[in-house]
C-alpha cells in the first residue's frame, strides 16, 4: 500500500484541500481518511493531484515530426511498433495514462495496447486498429480502402483482430495529398450499414468528420463519436446549421474536438487553418454551449506541435471557448473517459478506479500552465515518473 499527499487534489468532478489517496495495487482504495499503517508515504508538497489524463484521439504511429506521414513509410513493423511504444512513454511522462488511437498501420496499436498491460510505462490503449477509409481516400496509405457493402466486411475483419472501436473517415483530410475535407468519402447508406454492423459486434464508431454533409451524415447514421467536427468548406469554415447540435446532444454523441497545441519554435499550424482559426472557434464555442459532451482528442503525433502529451495543452483552448477551469479538467479526465468507454475505471481519483494519477507543480485549476509542470505519474500504481524537480 502507498499514500499520495499534496495540497490539493482533482478528482475528475471537484476538488478537496489536503488530501490523501491510498493505493492498493493497481487500485485506488480511499481518497481521504486515514494512512493506513504500514503504508509508504509520498508527499508531495505544494502539487496538485489529477486523474492521469484521458485523450481521445491520437496517433501513437504518427510521431509528431514534420512529415510523420513520410517517417512512417521508412520504418519496418518492428521500427513502428518500437515508435509507436516510445511515443506512448511520451504521453506517459507528461501526465496522459489513457489514450484512443484512432488510426495505426498493421493493427500494431492492438499489440502496444497489450503490452501496456503488464507496462506502466505505457499509457492504457484503446486502440481502432487501422481506419476505414475510401479506395486512395484519406489516410489510405494506413491499409486499404473500400466502398460499398464491403463495408461490412471491414467491420467485421476488424472485430475478429480485436479492435477496441471503428474509426471511419466520413470525409476527406488534410494529411492525405489529394483528399479534400470538405468533401464526404462515404455516403449515408454506406454510413448505416458500417454503424449497423458494429454496433451489432458491440464496437463504437468514431467518425473523422470535417465538411459539414459529412456531419450531417454521420449523426444521421448514430456515430458515437465526431473527431474534428470542423465545418470546413473548400477556403472557409461553415456556420453549423441549426438544430444539429441539439440533434447531436439528444443522440448522446460525443464531440471529440480536435484542441491542444505545444508552442514549439518554428512550428505552427499549416496556414489554411490558421485563416480558419477564429471560425472554428467561434463554432466551438457554440458546441461548448450547446448540451453536447465535449472532450479532447487532440490528433497526437500528427505535427510537430502535436507530441504525444498534448492534451494537456488543451484546457487554455477550452477555456477560450468558454469552458470554466473545473469543466476544462473535466474533458480531459472524467468525460473523456466516459466517453471512451472506461467509465468507472479511469479519469476520476476515487475508491476502486485504476490508480493512474497525475501530480503538478501548483493549482491547474488557477493557472493551467500548471498542467506542464509534471512532478509525478503513476500508472495503475507504479511510478512512471516522481521527480523531486518539475520536468518543465
Ligand atoms: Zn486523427
Amino acid at each position: 500500500m502507498k499514500a499520495l499527499r499534496a495540497a490539493r487534489l482533482f478528482d475528475g468532478e471537484q476538488v478537496i484541500a489536503d488530501p490523501v489517496i491510498v493505493i492498493d495495487g493497481e487500485r485506488i482504495a480511499a481518497v481521504g481518511g486515514p494512512v493506513p499503517p504500514g503504508a509508504e508515504v509520498i508527499d508531495l508538497p505544494g502539487a496538485t493531484l489529477l486523474p492521469g489524463l484521458v485523450d481521445t484521439h491520437v496517433h501513437l504511429a504518427f510521431d509528431a515530426s514534420d512529415d510523420p506521414v513520410a517517417a512512417l513509410a521508412g520504418r519496418d513493423a518492428a521500427e513502428t511498433f518500437a515508435a509507436m511504444c516510445a511515443a506512448g512513454r511520451r504521453a506517459v511522462l507528461g501526465g496522459v495514462t489513457t489514450v484512443r488511437d484512432l488510426g495505426d498501420v498493421g493493427y500494431l496499436a492492438l499489440g502496444v495496447r497489450d503490452a501496456a498491460r503488464t507496462d506502466p510505462t505505457l499509457p492504457h490503449i484503446v486502440a481502432a486498429g487501422v481506419p476505414v477509409t475510401t479506395p486512395g481516400g484519406h489516410c489510405h496509405f494506413l491499409g486499404e480502402g473500400v466502398r460499398g457493402a464491403d463495408v461490412r466486411a471491414a467491420v467485421r475483419a476488424r472485430h475478429e483482430r480485436g479492435v477496441d472501436v471503428i474509426k471511419v473517415m466520413a470525409s476527406g483530410g488534410n494529411m492525405t495529398p489529394g483528399s479534400r475535407p470538405e468533401l464526404s468519402q462515404y455516403t449515408l447508406a454506406e454510413l448505416r450499414t458500417l454503424v449497423e454492423e458494429a454496433h451489432g459486434l458491440g464496437l463504437p464508431v468514431a467518425a473523422h468528420a470535417h465538411g459539414t454533409r459529412a456531419v450531417l451524415d454521420a449523426v444521421e447514421a448514430g456515430v458515437d463519436s465526431l473527431e474534428h467536427a470542423s465545418f470546413m468548406t473548400e477556403d472557409s469554415v461553415d456556420d453549423i446549421p441549426d438544430g444539429l447540435l441539439d440533434e447531436i446532444a439528444a443522440r448522446g454523441i460525443v464531440l471529440s474536438l480536435t484542441l491542444g497545441a505545444r508552442p514549439v519554435p518554428g512550428a505552427a499550424m499549416p496556414p489554411g487553418m490558421l485563416a480558419r482559426l477564429p471560425l472554428l472557434m467561434a463554432n466551438a464555442a457554440r458546441m461548448a454551449a450547446s448540451g453536447a459532451t465535449i472532450v479532447v482528442g487532440s490528433d497526437a503525433g500528427i505535427a510537430p506541435i502535436k507530441p504525444h502529451d498534448v492534451v494537456r495543452d488543451a484546457p487554455a483552448h477550452l477555456r477560450q471557448i468558454g469552458l470554466t477551469p473545473g469543466e476544462a479538467l473535466r474533458a480531459i479526465t472524467s468525460r473523456a473517459a466516459a466517453a471512451i468507454g472506461l467509465g468507472g475505471r479511469k479519469g476520476r481519483l476515487a475508491a476502486g478506479y485504476d490508480a493512474d494519477v497525475l501530480a503538478v507543480d501548483g493549482d491547474p485549476l488557477a493557472d493551467a500552465g500548471a498542467l506542464g509542470r509534471v512532478r509525478a505519474v503513476y500508472v495503475r500504481g507504479s511510478a512512471a515518473l516522481n521527480s523531486s524537480r518539475s520536468t518543465e
